[in-house]
């Protein structure tokens, strides 16, 4: 038996799995997602997802036609039915099936998809080795004109910067926004180590507000590691000790090298690996 897809309160096999081509998710990227990771059969942070996923649908106006927690039912049952126990969970919600017009008054109702898979984003000798990644040249959409919390289906900012990173054969791509100061990677939020304390650019950087960033943060402060959310310029990023990303997929990975400048000593600091620990050891452990 293959693997199982959410659609509006039906499970179709993956090849059955299918939407409308009048989708408005489809025709203008009109939707909100979450990514969310199982370990263990344990659904990491789902609360904080349902939150932002929930935040980001009010933003633009869409309603999620569920409660929080019969969403929540519904992704644990789809888990469950695809028998998976460590897993990458997509949630999509789109504005539905629309005519070709713009207006989302036009849509017969919101859809609700939840695909459950596995994912590697990054390879496992890049945790032990670190990352390179490369400032590029599109910048991070600006916070006025379409916010970056808000984690919409309309990533193409993201992927402009995602084709200039591989161009330059990079695996990630540090974003810039419009006033050139750092503000984060395509799908992933930055941290540097400076002096022992950790530093990472605040929302009003244009950002989108990272579940992993926020569970880092709480690790660090509890380790009695000073943690302070400022705006960082490309040369605090030269001139780090240490740098790594968060992300849900990618959790915590060190980055060795920007823009061919080596970060400290070129290989993952001690912060750094002391964080990955840290952060393995509470998505062995924690929901
Ligand atoms: N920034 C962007 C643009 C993202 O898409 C993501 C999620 N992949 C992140 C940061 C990291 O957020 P989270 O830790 O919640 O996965």
């Amino acid at each position: 038996m293959g693997l199982k897809v959410y659609i509006d309160g039906t499970l179709y096999e993956k090849d059955q799995a299918k939407v409308s081509v009048f989708d408005h998710g489809l025709l203008y990227g009109d939707g909100v997602f979450e990514g969310i990771r199982a370990y263990a059969g344990r659904i990491f942070q789902l609360d904080a997802h349902m939150e932002r996923l929930f935040n980001s649908a009010k933003a633009i106006a869409l309603k999620i036609p569920f409660s929080q927690q019969e969403l929540k039912q519904a992704i644990r049952n789809t888990l469950d039915t695809n028998g998976l126990k460590d897993a990458y969970i997509r949630v999509v919600v789109t504005r539905g099936v629309g005519t070709l017009g713009l207006d989302p008054n036009k849509c017969s109702g919101s859809s609700v998809i939840i695909i459950t898979d596995t994912i590697t984003l990054y390879p496992d000798e890049l945790y032990e080795k670190g990352l390179e990644i490369v400032t590029v040249a599109t910048m991070r959409n600006h916070p006025a004109a379409l916010s970056p919390r808000i984690k919409s289906l309309n990533y193409l900012n993201n992927i402009l910067a995602k084709i200039e990173a591989i161009n330059a054969g990079c695996l990630e791509a540090l974003m810039l926004n419009v006033d050139g100061l750092v503000a984060e990677c395509t799908g992933d939020n930055i941290f540097i180590v400076r002096n022992g304390a950790l530093l990472t650019p605040p929302e009003t950087a244009g950002i989108l507000k990272g579940i992993t960033r926020d569970v880092v943060m709480d690790i660090a402060r509890k380790e009695g590691i000073e943690v302070r959310e400022e705006n960082l310029t490309k040369s605090d990023l030269f001139t780090a000790d240490e740098c790594f990303l968060t992300g849900t997929a990618a959790e915590v990975i060190p980055v060795v090298k920007i823009d061919q400048r080596q970060i400290g000593p070129g290989t993952p600091g001690p912060i750094t690996q002391r964080l990955r620990g840290l952060f393995k050891e509470l998505t062995e452990k924690e929901e």
